[in-house]
């Protein structure tokens, strides 16, 4: 499925959307350049699941956990992530393979762990059509 956004608040209300539908389980890999909008989004998808404590990228961990909501959410960001060790640290599977909802920006970056079954978004610019335009690739993946 492939949407177009024409402003951050469109980007938020998609996620908000996806939030609001989340399954128990369900893990999200988002990913696409620095300040393409994986920020936005995931404050999209934190506000569906009925958090309003503020969402941002978790710069000195790499996970923070919101327990507010109607579902525990997970957000991971991994920009920062120097190994796999890192996430073997954490307990990363407690998160992934738990009942709340996991969404990991930067998900690229530590491929070998995702989960066999997980839904990718995947945000890209394009200038040519203007400067806030997003096109939001959103796949369901089940490798085996
Ligand atoms: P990332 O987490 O991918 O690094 P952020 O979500 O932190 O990026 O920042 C995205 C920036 O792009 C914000 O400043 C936001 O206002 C801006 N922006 C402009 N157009 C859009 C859009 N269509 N969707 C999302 N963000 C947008
Ligand atoms: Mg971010």
């Amino acid at each position: 499925m492939v949407i177009e956004t024409r402003s951050p608040q469109e980007t938020f209300e998609l996620g908000k959307k996806i939030g609001e539908t989340a399954k128990p389980g369900q893990v999200y890999t988002l990913n696409g350049d620095l300040g393409v909008g994986k920020t936005v989004f995931t404050q999209g998808v934190a506000s569906g699941l009925g958090i309003t404590e503020a969402v941002s990228s978790p710069t000195f961990t790499i996970v923070q956990v919101y327990e507010e909501g109607r579902l525990p959410f997970y957000h991971f960001d991994v920009y920062r992530i120097g190994d796999i060790e890192e996430m073997e640290e954490i307990g990363y599977d407690d998160y992934f393979f738990g009942e709340g909802i996991c969404l990991i920006e930067w998900a690229e970056l530590i491929c070998d762990i995702l989960p066999e079954k997980r839904i990718s978004v995947t945000i890209e610019k394009d200038l040519a059509q203007g400067f806030d335009y997003r096109r939001i690739t959103i796949e369901e993946i089940e490798e085996r």
